[in-house]
Parts: C-alpha cells; structure tokens; sequence
C-alpha cells in the first residue's frame, strides 16, 4: 500500500463537478475581487462560528497580520504565544516590531499551559495569541481569565481548529478575534490560499476591513497603514462548496482516531492524543508521541506511509529569534514534543483498511524496537 499523510485526490474527485461550475462562475461574472461570493462566505463562517462579524483574508497568515495591525499591535509591544506552532503565529508578532513572548505548552494537549502565561505578563504585554493545536481548542476558560484581569486581548490561532467547540462554545468565538486558515491542507481547505477573521466586536470588524485594503476609507484615502489582504473570491466559490460538507469530514477524522486509539490501546510506547472530554476536536492531525520517532518514520517511509513531524524545532529556538535571547532547555516540554511527536494519516476519505496498514505498522515497529 502508499498512503500518503493527506491525499486531496479523493475529496476532488466527489466535488469536481460542483467545484468546476462555482469556479466558472466567477469567471464568467468577471468580478474577481471580493463581491458576493466572498461576503457570502463570510456571513456563513461567522454564523457558523458563533460570531456577529467575518472577514475573509488572503491567506491565514494574513488574517492574523491583519487582526494584530487592526489591534494596533506595534513595536515595542508584547505578544506571548506558544513556540509549538507553525512559524506564522509569531512571525505575524515579529513583523509588526512587536516581540513574541514563548511560554510553553501542556503535555497532553501541545496547546499553551495558562499557568506559565500569568509570569510571562509584562507592562508591554497588549495580547495572548493561543494556538488550537491539532484541531483541539486551548484552555480558554483559564487565558480568559488572564486576559480579563490584565486587560489584554486574546487572538485565537484557530487555523488548525475550524468548527471546534470548547465547552459548547465554537473556535474563534470565545478571544476578541478569530483567524482562520483555508490552506488546502485545513479541515475546510481551498484550492490555494486563503484565511478569515471572525470577531463579535464592532470596531474591530469596521478596522479590519479598512486595513485589507491598504487601510483606505474612502478609497485613496489613507488613514491607516494596511496591505492587501484579500480572500479571492475564486477562493471564496470553492470553499462554499466544501463547506456543507465540513461537519462530516471532522466527524470522519474523530472516528479515525478512535479507530487508531483503538489500534495502539495495550502499547504503552506510543502515546495517542489526549482528547478533553469538554472539546470537541476537529482532528486536523493524528499525532503520537514516541521514543525513537525518526527512526519510526524512516520505517513508515520504507512501508509506503507518509508522515510528518509537527513541529521538528520550537519557535524560540529559531535563528531568525535569536535576538530574543532564547537558550535550549528553556521551554523543554515544548522542546521535548518537537522530539517525540509524529503526524500519521488521517484525512476524511481514508478506509478502514489504510488505517489498519497505517497502525499495524506503527505496532510492528514498537514491538521489534
Ligand atoms: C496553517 C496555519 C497558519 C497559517 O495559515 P496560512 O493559511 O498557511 O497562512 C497559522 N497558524 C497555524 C497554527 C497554522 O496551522
């Protein structure tokens, strides 16, 4: 067998027709920025959020930018977010001049540990940025509290996390914003880049549409500095046909992970999620935690499987955040995950058969290893 970690193929082919004609349509309407389709988008992803407000951006990385520049995020100002994520999290914090403060992560969840937050607040500090890692929200009822007492906004990273709920309540609903990413790889993923924004408050929402375009209002007229941020709405016609059928595809991937958690249950070597019972996670990544994970992926590899570690190096040991001054072994859970974890297969379409190769292999190696 070739099982490859995500194979988009089999999604296209149930969705090609319908996603053909949503594509020529934009085509033939001859509107190629915003219109719409995009604020058609945007109204369902904030309903289905649980926010008043949406705004579509270029990409996920991009809807974070734009929510810290709304925010006023600047130099000399403090973000503390988690150093187990994917770069854009704190490079959207460096870009702007403000500084990336690392605390580090749970061990059961990867996501940020609230109570290493509180010591890391400073006079600078403007906002928490919690990551939902996996597909699983953060502890939020516990940053909520921080940022309440300390006047501080909460940013959810919830790229990996759409549709999530923490305690009933839904990723992206819960801080003073949202962001969302579309990347072809996210549970509701386009055919190239994309992102949203989803907020409740009122001002923010009238900023970060001013601030997409160049932070014109009127047209020519700058008040702001912004950028082009832009959804497409090419972009916004395909992701309106994937999205009807969100829900089933994350009630797929939760049944997957049964099914592996089910398949490693009696190895103790290999540690499987850690799901809380108050989320639901959307299951963006199957990730294990074992000794020897190269090792297992060299052998995976071999058998056809394809894997991925998530994340190999942790923020603050970067080069490029070598001036923040951080040393190895000062944030060692988030130190030692980058050592152990290992994403396997887990996309909607996969069979019960691909998970049972999948697994069978990863027992094989555990018991001769
Ligand atoms: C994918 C991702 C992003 C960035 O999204 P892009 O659409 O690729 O720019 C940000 N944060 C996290 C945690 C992500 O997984």
């Amino acid at each position: 067998m070739n099982i490859q970690l995500l194979d988009l193929k089999a999604q296209y082919e149930e969705l090609k027709d319908e996603l053909t004609s949503a594509v020529l349509e934009v085509l033939e309407s001859q509107r190629y920025i915003g219109g719409k389709k995009v604020e058609e988008l945007e109204q369902k992803i904030a309903d289905m959020s649980n926010s008043r407000f949406a705004v579509g951006a270029s990409s996920g990385t991009d809807a974070i930018l734009n929510t810290l520049m709304s925010l006023d995020i600047k130099e000399g100002d403090e973000v503390i977010t988690t150093p187990f994520t994917f770069f854009s999290t704190a490079g959207c914090i460096a870009r702007l001049g403000a500084k990336p403060v690392f605390v580090d992560i749970k061990y059961d969840t990867f996501n940020i540990d609230p109570v290493k937050i509180k010591p890391a607040i400073s006079s600078r500090t403007k906002a928490i940025m919690p990551v939902h890692l996996f597909g699983q929200m953060a502890e939020m009822d516990a940053v909520m509290k921080i940022a309440e007492e300390n006047d501080l906004y909460v940013i959810e990273d919830a790229a990996q996390a759409i549709s999530a709920t923490y305690k009933g309540n839904k990723a992206g609903s819960i801080g003073t914003a949202g962001c969302f990413s579309f990347f072809p790889s996210k549970n509701l993923g386009g055919i190239g880049d994309g992102g949203m924004v989803v907020t409740d408050d009122e001002k923010l929402y009238e900023r970060l549409k001013i601030m997409r375009n160049h932070g014109s209002s009127p047209k020519y007229f700058h008040k702001y500095i912004g950028g082009n941020f832009r959804l497409d709405p090419i972009q916004a016609a395909a992701l309106l046909v994937k999205l009807p059928y969100l829900d089933k595809w994350s009630e797929k991937r939760r049944e997957h992970l049964d099914y592996y958690n089910q398949m490693f249950s009696g190895y103790p070597e290999i540690l499987v999620p850690t799901i809380n019972d108050y989320c639901v996670s959307v299951v963006n990544q199957y990730v294990i935690r074992v000794k020897r994970r190269d090792e297992l992926k060299e052998y995976l590899r071999k058998n056809g499987v394809g894997t991925e570690v998530y994340y190999p190096k942790p923020l603050h040991l970067q080069e490029c955040f070598k001036y923040l001054g951080y040393q190895n072994e000062d944030l060692p859970v988030s130190e030692q995950a980058a050592k152990e974890v290992l994403a396997l297969p887990i996309y909607p379409e996969m069979t019960e058969e691909m998970l049972t190769y999948v697994a069978e292999h990863v027992v094989n190696f555990v018991k001769n290893n």
